[in-house]
């Protein structure tokens, strides 16, 4: 029989709790007047990604500034999954 890998001294753990993450949220207007796309990511660079995308494809913009990604990053703000019902 082989021995136990929790054996030797080493404690489990009392309790594991996997906390849903939050989701990050921003709003385009923050950055370009008069927009009212939403967008939410599980995370802040795929946000940033996707605002980026966004500025490109839907306001035709052919460079988005790093400056205005900074923007982006400082208006994030987190939203828990249970407040992303419409
Ligand atoms: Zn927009």
């Amino acid at each position: 029989m082989s021995p136990s890998p929790a054996a030797g001294g080493h404690s489990l753990p009392a309790e594991i709790t996997v906390r849903r993450p939050a989701m990050k949220e921003f709003y385009c207007g923050a950055i370009i007047h008069g927009c009212e796309t939403r967008i939410v990511a599980s995370a802040e660079d795929d946000l940033v990604r996707a605002v980026d995308t966004h500025a490109r494809v839907d306001h035709g913009m052919t460079d988005v500034p790093e400056a205005m990604l900074d923007q982006v990053r400082r208006s994030v703000r987190d939203v828990e999954p249970a407040d992303l019902r419409d």
